[in-house]
């Protein structure tokens, strides 16, 4: 950049100095006059020979003097001398030559001129072109160069046993490395070999770890490539990078094609919102085109990840593409502890310490979490100066993973810590009276993330299918800091929003989701729709009457209230035994369970919550 803005400096210059070299060369040292003096002197016979080039007139005098002087160009010298009042008398008498107006300088002294702000032109527009075209081939050679090969022999090359659970998944995995390694097997059965695998599953659950770990097992190239790399600057860029991964991939088969995140460039075409659009599109449309033109047994399969199969185009989805679909679950509890096991391999537990416990713990952590939590808890470790990560460490990142660092720092009044102490004690206590509540983990006053304080209260197994009564309670322990605030203190602080709106939800979806609504019956109001607008769906399709919606609003009105009155009855029942209990929380400003079942005194309504935290 720098080193271009100085050759035009240069280039400006040099051509000015030069314009102006040859605007003077014409003037050479000789004496100039004007054509009137000239006229005049030769009416009176002081010149000898006149001499015509071009425009220029030579005189010499008797004396030998030289003078030029110019003439117009158009009229002939004896014209124009006439004009002046020479009789042709003398004119014919002065012997006169007339020279070819020629030579390097005469020409140069009459084109440059013009030529200079032409050649400026050119030069100014050559450099933008040259900026405009730097550009575009370095956008073109990024095409070439983005996709990230992994080769088959690399180093910390991951493998199946690096990935712990999605067991059905890892099966049918199984096959497309039986179809890498041997793909002539299948060929002599006549078996098309599938063209591509999508992985589906929630963020985290470890998509991009598998598909590198089919790449590893196969022991064959791995090419990737994020969706969001094909969507550049530069319409084309996108479409022309996918053509160089397939034929990279294509050159070095057997091997795999990764495309994660495919639905940056894979969703549903045609619904005109956002504005790479026409790039998306053609970008799409070159991996289709791709996919339909290898042979199917040409040993390069692609794989593609995505946590939103549901705003792909079907296009993706026809058969000779994305043939197979892999769904990777979120870990359950023997998943999750296989998971930490992995993460903890090269870590310094100390002894005694129970992944189970930990995995009892973690209950909807993804295994990204779980790398998280035992990553959090290493670093814990090392700055409390210890020889070995503890449970103590462990525990303590669960709250960190899930809610985000303490902020002890925060400082705060001794009215906010109190109503911070009973709303966490209003769902604690209303968690410990529900028959169906989970059991109360821990209760902190200790200010987190964007939360003043915090309940802890985690299921006693991983559950797929919840009855109503238990939402019912949910709502109930969701407004039970709602109802405390209002009881001991008669006002409502901005501590509750939160709560509020998990409420309001989690009321909505039973009443238009679940079918959980007695008027509303067993239908699905509302037809959702995903038209992805900065990352959320803005757009519901109302499929039912006026009529039915104000019957949906009253249904959630009458879910909220009766949560809300469940909650409140269980505060004012037990009201002595909560300001004894927060008055030991804000002493010690959290409570294990151990802590807060003690200070309760009475046991919890769900017998379950009872031994379960005891076992171990
Ligand atoms: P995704 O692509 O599904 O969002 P990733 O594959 O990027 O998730 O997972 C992020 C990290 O989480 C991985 O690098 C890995 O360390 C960890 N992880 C996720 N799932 C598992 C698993 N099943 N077993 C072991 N580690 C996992
Ligand atoms: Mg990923
Ligand atoms: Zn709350």
């Amino acid at each position: 950049m720098n080193q271009t803005i100085r050759n035009i400096i240069i280039f400006t210059i040099s051509m000015i100095i030069i314009g102006a070299i040859l605007a003077t060369a014409s003037l050479d040292t000789e004496k100039r006059t004007d054509i009137a003096t000239l006229a005049n002197d030769v009416q009176q016979g002081k010149i000898t020979s006149l001499q015509i080039r071009g425009t220029t007139v030579e005189a010499t005098y008797e004396n030998g003097d030289k003078i030029v002087a110019e003439k117009e160009p158009g009229d002939s010298l004896a014209t124009i001398f006439n004009n002046y009042g020479v009789d042709s008398q003398t004119m014919r008498s002065i012997p006169t030559e007339i020279k070819e107006p020629g030579g390097f300088t005469y020409w140069a002294s009459l084109i440059i001129p013009n030529m200079l702000p032409i050649l400026l032109l050119l030069g100014i527009m050559w450099f933008f072109f040259r900026q405009v075209q730097g550009q575009n081939s370095k956008a073109m050679s990024f095409g070439q160069f983005a996709s990230h090969e992994i080769p088959k022999d690399a180093k910390n090359k991951v493998t199946f046993k690096d990935v712990a659970g999605v067991k059905e998944a890892k099966h049918e995995l199984m096959e497309i490395v039986e179809f890498l390694k041997h793909p002539e097997k299948f060929a002599s059965f006549g078996a098309k070999i599938p063209k591509g695998a999508l992985l589906m599953g929630s963020p985290g659950t470890g998509k991009t770890l598998l598909a590198r770990a089919i790449a590893g097992e196969a022991n064959v190239p791995f090419f990737h490539m994020s969706g969001s790399e094909f969507v550049e600057m530069f319409v084309g860029v996108g479409a022309s990078r996918v053509r160089d991964l397939f034929t990279r991939a294509k050159k070095n088969a057997p091997c795999i094609v990764f495309i994660d995140e495919i639905d940056a460039v894979g969703r549903q075409r045609g619904s005109g919102l956002g504005g790479s659009h026409d790039e998306r599109e053609q970008t799409l449309n070159q991996i289709l085109v791709e996919m339909d033109g290898f042979e199917p047994n040409a040993g390069v399969i692609v794989i593609a990840a995505t946590n939103r199969p549901d705003v792909l185009d079907p296009a993706l989805l026809r058969p000779g593409r994305f043939d197979r679909r892999i769904v990777l679950d979120p870990p359950d509890i023997d998943d999750r502890e296989a998971i930490l096991k992995i993460h903890a391999k090269q870590k310094p537990l100390s002894k005694g310490t129970s992944l189970r416990k930990l995995a009892e713990r973690t209950p909807g952590f993804s295994g990204a979490d779980l790398m998280n939590l035992m990553n959090e808890a290493a670093i814990l470790a090392v700055r409390r100066g210890k020889t070995s990560i503890g449970e103590d460490e462990l525990l303590e990142s669960i709250e960190k993973v899930m809610l985000g660092p303490e902020r002890r720092s925060r400082v705060m009044s001794e009215e906010e810590r109190k109503i911070t102490a009973y709303h966490e004690l209003g769902h604690a206590l209303v968690a410990h009276l529900l028959p169906h509540a989970d059991p109360v983990q821990k209760v902190s006053i200790i200010s987190r993330g964007r939360a003043a304080g915090y309940t802890i209260k985690t299921p006693t197994s991983d559950r797929y299918m919840r009855r109503r009564e238990e939402y019912t309670e949910d709502l109930a322990v969701m407004l039970g800091g709602y109802a405390a605030e209002q009881i001991i203190f008669g006002d409502i602080t901005t501590g509750a929003s939160s709560d509020m709106s998990n409420a309001t939800q989690l009321a909505r979806n039973m009443v238009t989701q679940w079918g959980m609504s007695s008027k509303l019956g067993p239908r699905v109001y509302g037809d959702r729709e995903d038209m992805i607008f900065l990352g959320r769906n803005i757009h519901e399709n109302r499929d039912y009457s006026e009529r039915r919606a104000e019957t949906i609003d009253d249904e959630i009105d009458g879910l909220i209230s009766s949560g809300l009155a469940r909650a409140k009855q269980i505060i004012t029942d037990n009201k002595s035994i909560m300001d004894k209990v927060a008055e030991k929380l804000l002493e010690t400003e959290t409570m294990e369970r151990e802590a807060f079942l003690e200070a309760v005194g009475i046991p919890p309504a769900n017998p379950n919550n009872m031994f379960k935290s005891d076992s171990k």
